[in-house]
């Protein structure tokens, strides 16, 4: 699975819809300071599914919107697009490309689109489960996150590290199968009273 391209259209500093074409291969973006690299991955962040403002810099959702500048007025939407190359059929069962929109109004209203068709945050969600691309998968890490991750303490660290390596998944499957399991054996429990009361 490849990034094909990222369009951005009334997205922070955006005013303009930009594509980003993605070649093979690594990709560097520069530029001077402030002039809209971290809003890029931003972009990337939002149209995953990201839900907290604190991750994109603002207080509330529609601060994302082009807010204007000296020579433009604001921006009343925005949208971002995300396509993806699927031809090694990395996610299961998807079309060779799988675009994902996200479009974001004044009123603070959201819609999700995969291929044209609107679905909820949760498809999104679910479509990058598991496939270290999701909202909350290490692939994008933000100024500052670095230097925090070394200095937290190990307990945190360790938290981060099951994270990474999939193993807290596994954890809250443990723990959802153990309290069954303690509701089941209540249930046998009570099978068994029922049945000597009838014997
Ligand atoms: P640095 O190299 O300093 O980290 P950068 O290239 O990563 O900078 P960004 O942080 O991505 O730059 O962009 C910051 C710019 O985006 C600022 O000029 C800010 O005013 C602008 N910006 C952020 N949100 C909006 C918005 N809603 N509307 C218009 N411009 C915005």
């Amino acid at each position: 699975m490849k990034i094909k391209s990222l369009t951005l259209n009334g997205f922070k500093s955006f005013a303009n819809k930009t594509i980003i074409n993605f070649q093979d291969g690594l990709t560097g973006i520069v530029g001077p300071n402030g002039s809209g690299k971290s809003n890029i991955t931003e972009a990337l962040r939002w149209v995953l599914g990201e839900q907290s403002v604190k991750n994109l810099r603002g207080s509330k959702m529609p601060d994302i919107i082009f807010a204007g500048s000296d020579t433009r007025a604001a921006l009343n939407r925005a949208e971002v697009t995300l396509v993806l190359d699927n031809e090694d059929g990395y996610l299961y069962n998807q079309p060779n490309e799988i675009r994902i929109t996200r479009r974001i109004f004044r009123s603070g209203d959201s819609e999700f689109f995969i291929n044209e068709k609107k679905v909820r945050l949760k498809d999104v969600v679910d479509l990058f489960i598991d496939t270290g691309l999701g909202r909350e998968s290490f692939s994008i890490i933000s100024q500052g996150r670095v230097e925090s991750i070394f200095n937290s303490k190990p307990q945190d660290r360790r938290i981060l590290i099951e994270e990474v390596a999939g193993v807290l998944k596994y954890k809250k499957e443990k723990k959802k199968a153990e309290s069954e399991l303690v509701e089941t054996t209540e249930h046998l429990k009570r099978v068994a009273d029922i049945l000597s009361e009838l014997s």
